[in-house]
């Protein structure tokens, strides 16, 4: 239960923040999302709206989503390449000595006050 997880995160930074900032409603958490992070979208939207209404100050809040492109680096050539086309074979060498560079994280990009 990755997005069960990922939404009690959001909404416990989003609520402290506001605390923090004195802001009465949310109007929108924009949230960005690693292609490989194995987060489903559709699951945050479901949880999101279950788990807003018992919040203080995100009971109308929007949730947006963006994709953060996955992208591996190869040790072997020094090039990097998109991770969902290839995973972890190297396109331009062959090589299998690539690490993931980005897309498996998640990150609040943006919060919008009501
Ligand atoms: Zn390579």
């Amino acid at each position: 239960m990755h997005e069960l997880g990922t939404i009690n995160y959001v909404i416990d930074t989003v609520e402290d923040l506001c605390v923090e900032n004195s802001l009465t409603q949310v109007g929108s958490v924009t949230l960005e999302v690693g292609e490989v992070s194995g987060i489903i979208p559709q699951f945050l939207e479901e949880y999101w709206l279950y788990a807003r209404e018992k919040t203080k100050f995100l009971k109308e809040a929007e949730l947006k989503i963006e994709p953060i492109e996955a992208i591996t680096y190869c040790e072997n050539c020094q090039k990097t390449y998109p991770t969902m086309k290839y995973a972890k074979i190297c396109p331009y060498c062959g090589s299998g000595q690539t690490y993931l560079l980005r897309g498996n994280e998640y990150i609040i990009k943006e919060i919008e006050a009501m």
